[in-house]
């Protein structure tokens, strides 16, 4: 899954797909994917939220200035959850029309 996410998935920063780029797994569970990726081509660090549904996987990434060590450090205290993180997400679906979505 993460294989075809990374294929799927742009660089906000310059807009290539991730396909050579390791990613992070930072949080998964059956229907919620968490990675983090740096951009091997302009080294933007982002956040990529992912969750499957009725409709579909559904996902969006989000810049950000956190390199790996520091965005784990956030995971392992629960500064952040996925769960708030799924907020943003509807939150984001219902007043910005840029996230990717794909079957
Ligand atoms: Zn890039």
């Amino acid at each position: 899954m993460i294989q075809n996410l990374k294929h799927l998935t742009k660089c906000p920063g310059c807009d290539k797909t991730y396909s050579h780029t390791k990613a992070l797994v930072l949080d998964e569970d059956s229907n919620k994917t968490t990675l983090h990726i740096t951009c091997d081509m302009c080294k933007v660090s982002t956040l990529i939220f992912v969750s499957s549904g009725k409709t579909g996987i559904v996902s969006f990434g989000m810049m950000t200035d956190l390199s790996r060590n520091e965005v784990k450090k956030l995971f392992k205290t629960e500064a952040v959850s996925v769960d708030q993180v799924i907020e943003i997400h509807e939150f984001l679906k219902e007043f910005n029309g840029s996230i990717k979505e794909f079957l």
